[in-house]
């Protein structure tokens, strides 16, 4: 179901998945999260998160800034004296809610606006594009709350000991998020580890059941050739739950239209490469992939 962040509130786009695979559909309680007062004290301790380790990557930092003003999480107390445990909620929780409970702290913050520099792959004009974070729109799991999908293959693989013609995607955890950040620049890598981390096995599906569950790593989707690996991230990118980062942009003096992709971070620090210099690649590149890159910022 499609909505904005400003309707979503301190709402979850997907919600804690049982060990059944299956998002619980009546327990609202569990797909909601809240926040602390945002005080000095608070703010004094988020700065020592940089201060003590200055390689931390944006998302890993991410998740240390929120273990220390949540105030609950699924349904669950969360305050600053059980930061480890929290860090571990969100670590098992979907991607996208973690990026959505990011995205409302810095509209609590820093405002619901934010100012980008751009440049027309166009006509090179720069111009600063104002931002409303709250009409960025969400894609949530709507009933019968399965957030699986399968995804055809264009051909049979070899796949986890099988030949497969098809796979079963569900959600990527924040966790894998940080991985993938971590993994540098090699785009084609990031993309397989993209695919993996969404992989929950084959054949499906009815209420978050996967008739053959089993998981993959990147190495293991090395046998897809690119326009397969291309197929699959847009299927992903097509069913992809959570907030949308694509932003639709038009530049005041040719009047083009351009899409960007954005990421949490460029929000927090008013940074995103235009796509003038991705070299008007952009379009082109999947999303996750470059939430990846782009998440992993230095200097942030
Ligand atoms: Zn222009």
């Amino acid at each position: 179901m499609k909505t904005t962040i400003d309707k979503l509130g301190c709402r979850f786009p997907i919600g804690p998945i049982g060990a059944d695979g299956e998002v619980p559909e009546l327990m609202t309680q569990s797909r909601t999260f809240s926040f602390c007062d945002w005080t000095t004290p608070l703010e004094l301790k988020i700065g020592e998160i940089r201060e003590n380790n200055k390689a931390i990557s944006a998302a890993q930092h991410a998740q240390e800034v929120l273990s220390i003003v949540l105030a609950s999480w699924a349904g669950q107390p969360t305050n600053a004296s059980h930061r480890e445990r929290t860090k571990l909620f969100l670590a098992v929780a979907a991607a996208a809610d973690v990026l959505t409970a990011w995205l409302q702290l810095r509209r609590i913050v820093a405002g619901n606006f934010c100012t980008m520099n751009l440049v027309c792959p166009f006509c090179d004009n720069k111009f600063d594009y104002r931002v409303d974070l709250g009409s960025i729109e969400v894609e949530t799991l709507s009933p019968p709350m399965d957030p699986h999908f399968v995804a055809p293959l264009d051909s049979e693989y070899m796949i986890a000991g099988k030949l497969r013609s098809e796979l079963t995607f569900g959600e990527v955890t924040w966790q894998h998020h940080i991985d993938m950040v971590g993994m540098g620049f090699n785009i084609p890598r990031i993309e397989l580890a993209s695919i993996a981390a969404a992989v929950k096995g084959a054949g499906l599906t009815q209420k978050g059941f996967v008739e053959e569950p089993f998981s993959v790593s990147g190495v293991d989707l090395e046998v897809l050739p690119k326009p397969s690996r291309d197929g699959l991230l847009q299927y992903l990118k097509e069913n992809r739950l959570g907030p949308d980062f694509g932003l639709d942009v038009r530049c005041p003096v040719s009047a083009c239209r351009h899409r960007i992709e954005t990421s949490i971070d460029s929000f927090f620090t008013n940074r995103i490469s235009s796509p003038s210099e991705r070299g008007k690649k952009y379009g082109r590149k999947s999303s996750i992939s470059h939430m990846a890159t782009k998440a992993d910022s230095p200097g942030t």
